[in-house]
């Protein structure tokens, strides 16, 4: 099944969190959509986003890299699966270029993810300058080489964010986006998976991006802001 995952990133008080999952339940509809919604909001807002009727579930945005202890200000993965989480996006851009989070440290995270069963959702992606200098495979390899002692039985999501396309307004061609995920699929070949795209998707770009683009859904920052769009792109393969 599809899936479509709201990453509301470091926006949104509680007050609004409330009112996005009062208009995201009224957009989808009582039966919800044949698509798996997904919504992570910050931690704060975790329990105001929640959908009673379950037809979305909760992420977090990132876990800490240790189980327990001494760690001011970290929020481990049993924390997270206590507040009601089933996925935690690790890896993304963000957190790889403003905070210095690399390999080591996201395999790691992605150890402690496993142990909880927290679904994670591994970001990848290149550079402009990457993308410019067809670097793109080789990122992607490293970027997925991360991955080598993730357990091969065990669901996982990786989302194919170029780092030039989030929040920049300009998504990748659905040609781009269907290369990369035809690579990332290669270079997983004996996974159970599901590859997403990310970056700057709307209700504009979201049908041919899904049809063209090889992939299994989208991992949605600023337009998954408004319950509509992101109910909007969710329904996307439905024309
Ligand atoms: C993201 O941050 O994961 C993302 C895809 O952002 P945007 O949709 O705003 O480009």
């Amino acid at each position: 099944m599809n899936l479509f995952v709201a990453n509301w990133k470091m926006n949104m008080l509680r007050a609004g969190a409330r009112a996005y999952a009062q208009e995201l339940g009224r957009r989808i509809g009582d039966r919800g959509l044949d698509v798996e919604l997904v919504v992570a909001p910050p931690l704060t807002a975790l329990d105001a986003a929640r959908d009673a009727g379950e037809r979305w579930s909760m992420a977090a945005q990132n876990v800490s890299s240790e189980a327990e202890g001494a760690f001011t200000g970290e929020v481990s993965a049993r924390q997270l699966v206590d507040a009601g989480c089933r996925y935690v996006i690790i890896g993304h851009s963000e957190r790889r270029t403003l905070f210095g989070e690399a390999g080591p440290m996201l395999a790691r995270k992605l150890a402690r993810a496993r142990e909880a069963e927290l679904v994670p959702i591994y970001c990848v992606g290149e550079t402009a300058d990457e993308h410019t200098a067809g670097a793109t495979d080789s990122v992607l390899s490293d970027q997925i080489a991360t991955l080598r002692d993730d357990p091969p039985g065990a669901p996982l999501v990786v989302a194919y964010e170029p780092v030039w396309c989030i929040g920049t307004g300009t998504a990748a061609t659905p040609r781009d986006a269907a290369v990369a995920s035809t690579r990332i699929r290669e270079l997983l070949a004996s996974r159970q998976l599901r590859v997403l795209y990310g970056g700057s998707v709307n209700p504009a770009n979201a049908g041919d991006l899904l049809r063209d683009g090889k992939v299994d859904g989208f991992l949605i920052g600023g337009a998954s802001l408004d319950p509509a769009a992101f109910a909007a792109i969710s329904r996307a393969e439905t024309g």
